[in-house]
């Protein structure tokens, strides 16, 4: 079933949600298992996988030098989303990125996707890998997400890349985008950022998820800017509980977002790191909690690779 039906189908009532990361090349679906057998009790409505490109890693050779590979080493988005709903019944929806990929793989793995069923498709630029100053798109890929909506938005209309193909069969995919409540770390402004969300929107794009936020004030203002620049889909805003006291300036550097005054204090007075998993579950029940008083939609939890304050999180929300 697709998220907007879900969001439908909620009438009013916040969903739950998670996202997951395929495991590292080499280990099981088990490792997949394992995450989500305990969050499964508490009935997510869907199941965000993660898309990721390739990486370069340099290998040492018998004569000393090293060689350059290209290695995809999170591989698998698409098997573990049919294996999640074949294990749980559960509606999944996969990332698709344009970084690495051709619009042809694009395509294919989209198929895929079709022909497995899966009718969800969150669909995201991606970002450079450390080779890259900045972003370069594959010589046959995509630059921006919009670029990759309308590709999709075309095959639910049954339009593939060879336009010679005959009697094909449209996709049905319903389309997520990324939205950024402290605005994406390139764009100029907060102005310009929205501009470019509202053209996902105005190609196809039905809602969008939120990079993870901190303070509850920064998405409420986020949503009201949407409003004004006339977005009006669903926006679910996504969740992170702080895990180690590392990640108070970890996750600004990764994902360009501040960490408020009050919580860095708190974390700061943490005397061992499980008091800073404590404090960062915390407050993190309190951002939901909140988040679920104005109405949000859905809540949707980045579990990154570590479930356990989702679960403990869920076990007093959901
Ligand atoms: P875009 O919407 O293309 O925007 C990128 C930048 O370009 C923005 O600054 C925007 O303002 C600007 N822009 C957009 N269109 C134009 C235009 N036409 N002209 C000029 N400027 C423009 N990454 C992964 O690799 N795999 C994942 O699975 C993944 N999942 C994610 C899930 C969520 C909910 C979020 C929030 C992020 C996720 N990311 C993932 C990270 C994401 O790929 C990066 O944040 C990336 O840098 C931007 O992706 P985007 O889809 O928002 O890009």
């Amino acid at each position: 079933m697709k998220v907007t039906e879900h969001l439908k189908q909620a009438a009013g009532k916040t969903l739950f949600s998670v996202e997951i990361l395929p495991p590292l090349k080499g280990k099981s679906i088990q490792s997949i298992y394992d995450i989500l057998d305990p969050i499964m009790e508490f009935k997510p409505s869907f199941v965000d996988v993660t898309y990721h490109r390739e990486e370069y890693v340099y290998k040492k050779r018998e004569n000393g030098l090293l060689e350059k590979f290209s290695m995809r080493k999170r591989p698998g988005t698409v098997g573990i989303c049919a294996a999640i709903i074949n294990h749980y019944k559960v509606d999944t929806v996969p990332h698709i990125i344009c970084g690495g990929f051709s619009r042809e793989e694009t395509e294919n793995a989209l198929i895929d996707l079709n022909f497995l069923g899966i009718d969800n498709a969150l669909l995201l630029r991606g970002d450079a890998i450390k080779s890259e100053a900045a972003f370069e798109p594959h010589p046959f890929g995509h630059l921006y997400a919009l670029d990759l909506v309308s590709q999709v938005v075309n095959m639910n209309k049954g339009i593939y890349l060879d336009e010679e193909l005959r009697d094909v069969a449209p996709s049905n995919f319903c389309i997520g985008v990324a939205g950024y409540p402290e605005k994406h770390f390139e764009a100029p402004n907060l102005k310009s950022d929205l501009k470019f969300l509202k053209a996902k929107i105005d190609a196809g794009a039905e809602y969008i998820v939120t990079q993870m936020f901190f303070d509850n004030k920064k998405y409420f203002e986020f949503v009201e800017k949407c409003k004004e620049a006339g977005i009006n889909v669903p926006i679910i805003p996504g969740l992170k509980p702080l895990t180690g006291s590392k990640q108070c300036t970890s996750l600004p550097k990764i994902f360009h977002v501040d960490i408020p005054e009050d919580l860095e204090e708190a974390i700061s007075q943490c005397k061992s790191e499980k008091d800073v998993k404590q404090v960062g579950m915390e407050w993190c029940i309190n951002q939901s909690k909140e988040l679920m008083k104005a109405g949000a939609p859905c809540l949707h939890y980045y579990t990154m690779g570590n479930a356990e304050n989702t679960i403990r999180i869920a076990k007093e929300l959901f």
